[in-house]
């Protein structure tokens, strides 16, 4: 094998499309540099390497070190220095580069091959004795920290006494030997914590790095983040060796980051952030705050310190110009990172930038009506679950706000919750229930556990490219950063600005899109769904095969699905209606009569409020399918709980309350999900699901009436396992359609279907189809069904079980395919066999999950079901699965 590939020169031996092999930034650099953009030359160690160091005891492929040998002269040549050279050394940083970018998880070593000889000679090639000094001891704490494992603080403390010692503020205020100084005491201190002098040759060094660098894909942060974004421990990192570039020799040097449009509006501007004479991640730490690069970010964000395009005029010129041809190449909006040094550009990073889902919807648009892509690529660049995004609730523009500071507008979005300063405090509150809005100065990997708990984020220093800005846009988290006028005392609990104090605990609210930091909860609004949402979704549609339903039975819910696309109602549960008002105490007449007769009195009282409930629905519905589950849940979930609620039925129905309270023990099952419910109620009670019958048929009526159109409702029978079940219950529907249909002197068109939930349901599917007009996958229950675990009771193992990889995800947020997944095909298969006409579809919570849609695309079903805020997500995965 190939362990290292070179690029630099206008060369190089990878390319964009190596990322399995290279890591993304390896395989960018080595694509910038083909392309001729100015790229400091190096090399890249692939993520092959990290693997077989995992697999071979922490060693490296024996041919490993000759190749980076090869690799490194190469690098010498183009830039005309040598590694380890006392007069003129070539320094190099060391950088991971993962498959997916994994923002901050691994540590980059920055001047690697500074040593007591080497800067001298630095010192006297750049001709810049304090920038000399100034990188070494830059170096020893990255070094010391990311390969020594030795605390930032210490060096920090030191340095601070240093000041103190010198009766300076600022580290610009420092001088050579100053420098020269600190890197004497920085020198003392890891020799002190590691028992070992801070190591002088450069390969050491260098073998030092790659190593820790392949260490760190183990450590605690990353395996975290892997976790939380899916990314498997075997796609490895690779290292990156590259040629430093300086952009802290003086104030015709800079760093900076940029995007090439803006990552929260998707905006096509120009859009970034820059630190004159500054090295590395300067920018995105957040310890000064940045400028813009363009005089149009300057004034949209009201700040007085000029822009990059008015310090370096050429300069950004020719970063404009590389704008420009990178998202020409990708096709795509680009995440950059930049330095200048001396007046010269030099790219450091590309890729795909990370963006909002409002941004994404826009980019997506724009770059189809600019050319640079087609719709198809549009439509299969948004991530389905991100439109959730955009489908929640934005801050009440009407209510009265009680802004205390603004910050940059980081993450869009609105969050209200209580103040919490640490990320453990986050991660306590919200576990117990809390709604939190972690607050820090800055954040850092440390605090991702803290963010993924919390509502939103609120920074007071960094920009917009700053940790705590990217991960929350990352995870559709509200963030206002860099609010400057907020003073955070974390160890007192406090956040203050120009004397109003919040204390821990108290609430604020957050407007992510504004920067508004508000004293207390503000209400909402729903979002105005903009143009590009419309737009993208119509060109899903033209693509996507599934058809879309909606699980709703509140008129409220079925108006918001229909809003967001839903094409009918896939589950419509009886049984939520049953609650409502005053209607569960007729409810717990009817489960306690003792014989038919009280019953269907109880039930006559429950009838006319559910044809009422169904009239509404078919009228919002207007004439799409809508299906009807008859009761389904174990009766005793109505039962009366409370001696009150005991007495007002034993007064109702006129017996003694202990009898109630007997006839309510009778009903006691050990495992209800198991027992008496579904259609096993309707073999029981079939005045049940009469009266629901008649309930349904006598709205199908009157809207039919009102309205002049057909209505076809799908009557749906739970949990059956046999046909007779449904055979029975179909004769008892027939027989009410008919009588209604000559008292309305109307003609009534309907389905009668089953859910199939039961494994032996889906395996005789054949001879269910002979009664059955349609199947909807009841998957909650198959699922329960199918594995023998229970779903109420499960989420305390299944995390155990995700761990140690049994399952790769809950089998009851995104379907077990191998499995469940079988025996829907199976049913599908044996059912239309004997029903060719056969409608299918899926509801349950799968019905919104995008790999689940892809399945039900694949398995051939005719339609997903799904909650109303997921069903602009189904039309997109389905459009997806359709590609
Ligand atoms: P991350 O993956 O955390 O972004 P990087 O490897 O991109 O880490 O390094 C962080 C920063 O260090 C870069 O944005 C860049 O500013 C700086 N850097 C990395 N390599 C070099 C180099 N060869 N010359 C100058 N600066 C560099
Ligand atoms: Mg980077
Ligand atoms: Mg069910």
């Amino acid at each position: 094998a190939k362990w290292v590939y070179s690029f630099g020169d206008g060369k190089a031996e990878g390319r964009a499309d190596m990322r399995n092999l290279l890591g993304g930034k390896g395989a960018n650099l080595a694509e910038m540099s083909s392309l001729g953009l100015p790229v400091p030359p190096g090399f890249t160690i692939t993520t092959e390497v990290c693997t077989y160091f995992y697999d071979n005891e922490r060693t490296y492929p024996p041919e490993l070190k000759d190749e980076v040998e090869k690799a490194l002269v190469s690098v010498e040549k183009i830039v005309g220095t040598a590694f380890g050279d006392a007069a003129n050394p070539l320094l190099v940083s060391v950088r991971s580069g993962a498959r997916a970018s994994m923002p901050g998880m691994m540590d980059t070593v920055l001047n690697l091959g500074l040593n007591d000889k080497t800067v001298l000679g630095l010192a006297k090639s750049s001709g810049d004795e304090r920038f000399a000094w100034d990188s070494y001891r830059r170096f020893i704490q990255m070094y010391s920290n990311v390969v020594l494992d030795v605390g930032h603080h210490y060096f920090e403390e030191a340095l601070e006494i240093k000041k103190e010692d010198l009766g300076v503020q600022m580290d610009t205020d420092l001088k050579a030997d100053d420098w020269k100084s600190v890197v004497a005491e920085y020198k003392k201190l890891v020799e002190k914590r590691t028992g070992k002098p801070f190591p002088q040759e450069p390969r050491e060094q260098l073998w030092g790095a790659v190593g820790a660098v392949f260490e760190s894909w183990m450590n605690q942060r990353a395996i975290t983040y892997r976790r939380l974004h899916s990314i498997p421990e075997s796609w490895g990192t690779a290292v990156n060796v590259q040629a430093m570039v300086f952009g802290n020799m003086g104030e015709d040097c800079a760093t900076g980051v940029a995007f090439t449009r803006d990552p929260s509006t998707g905006t096509n501007l120009f859009y970034g952030e820059y630190l004159v004479n500054a090295q590395g991640e300067d920018v995105v730490a957040g310890i000064r705050t940045p400028q813009h690069l363009t005089v149009q970010g300057k004034l949209a964000q009201k700040s007085d310190a000029p822009a990059m395009e008015e310090v370096m005029p050429e300069v950004f010129r020719q970063l404009a110009d590389v704008r420009q041809r990178l998202e020409k190449h990708y096709s795509d909006m680009q995440d950059i990172e930049f330095t200048v040094q001396r007046g010269k550009l030099y790219m450091l990073q590309t890729r795909n930038g990370k963006r909002t889902a409002k941004a994404a919807l826009k980019i997506a648009v724009d770059m189809v009506n600019e050319g640079l892509i087609d719709k198809k690529e549009a439509v299969a660049r948004i991530v389905p679950a991100s439109l959730d995004q955009l489908l929640h609730p934005t801050l009440d523009p009407k209510a009265t706000r009680k802004v205390i500071a603004k910050g940059l507008p980081a993450s869009p979005g609105a969050a209200s919750g209580k103040v919490v300063f640490s990320a453990d405090d986050a991660e306590k509150q919200a576990r117990s229930g809390e709604k939190v809005i972690l607050v820090r100065r800055e954040t850092s990997p440390e605090d991702i556990h803290g963010m993924h708990a919390a509502e939103g984020i609120l920074t007071s220093t960094g920009g917009m490219t700053s940790h705590a800005a990217v991960v929350a846009r990352g995870m559709g988290k509200p963030c206002v950063a860099g609010a400057g006028d907020v003073r955070i005392d974390g160890k007192a609990g406090t956040l203050s600005v120009r004397g109003t104090v919040v204390k821990t605990g108290e609430t604020i609210t957050l407007d992510g899109s504004t920067g508004e930091i508000i004293l207390g909860i503000v209400p909402t609004v729903q979002p105005e769904l903009s143009g590009d949402f419309s737009q993208l979704m119509e060109w899903a549609d033209e693509f996507r095969k599934l058809g879309i339903r909606t699980n709703a039975e509140t008129p409220a819910d079925a108006a918001q699905a229909r809003k967001f696309g839903a094409e009918g109602i896939g589950l419509c549960r009886t049984e939520h209606m049953f609650f409502e008002g005053d209607r569960i105490v007729a409810v717990r007449e009817m489960i306690l009569a003792d014989d038919e007769k009280s019953r269907r009195t109880a039930l006559a009282k429950i009838q006319p409020m559910q044809r009422q409930d169904f009239v509404e629905l078919f009228e919002i519905m207007a004439g799409l399918p809508v299906t009807i589950r008859l009761l389904d849940p174990p009766l005793h979930e109505f039962l009366p709980k409370t001696p009150a609620e005991m007495e007002v039925v034993a007064r109702d129905l006129g017996v003694d309350l202990k009898e109630i309270e007997e006839r309510a023990n009778k009903l006691h099952e050990f495992n209800p999900m198991l027992g008496h419910r579904g259609v096993r109620l309707g073999i029981s009670y079939p005045e049940i699901y009469e009266m629901q019958a008649r309930a349904i048929f006598e709205a199908v009526a009157e809207v039919q009436k009102k309205a002049g159109k057909t209505v076809i409702p799908e009557i749906m029978i739970p949990l059956v396992a046999t046909k007779k079940e449904l055979d029975l219950m179909k004769v008892v529907i027939d027989r009410v359609a008919e009588e209604v249909s000559s008292s309305s002197s109307q003609k009534l068109e309907y389905l009668v279907g089953t859910m199939i939930e039961l494994p032996r349901a889906a395996l005789r599917a054949g001879d269910i189809a002979e009664t059955a007009e349609f199947f909807s996958f009841g998957t909650n229950d198959l699922t329960q069904t199918t594995f023998g675990l229970s779903r109420d009771d499960s989420a305390s193992f299944l995390e155990k079980y995700q761990q140690r990889g049994i399952f790769e995800h809950d089998p009851f947020a995104s379907l077990d395919i191998e499995g469940v997944g079988e025996l829907i095909e199976i049913a599908t298969e044996r059912g239309r066999k004997v029903r060719n006409s056969l409608k299918l579809g899926i509801c349950g919570e799968h019905g919104g999950d995008p790999a689940s849609v892809f399945f039900c695309h694949k398995a051939g079903l005719d339609y997903v079901s799904c909650s109303p805020y997921r069903v602009p997500i189904a039309r997109l995965a389905a459009a997806q699965a359709a590609l």
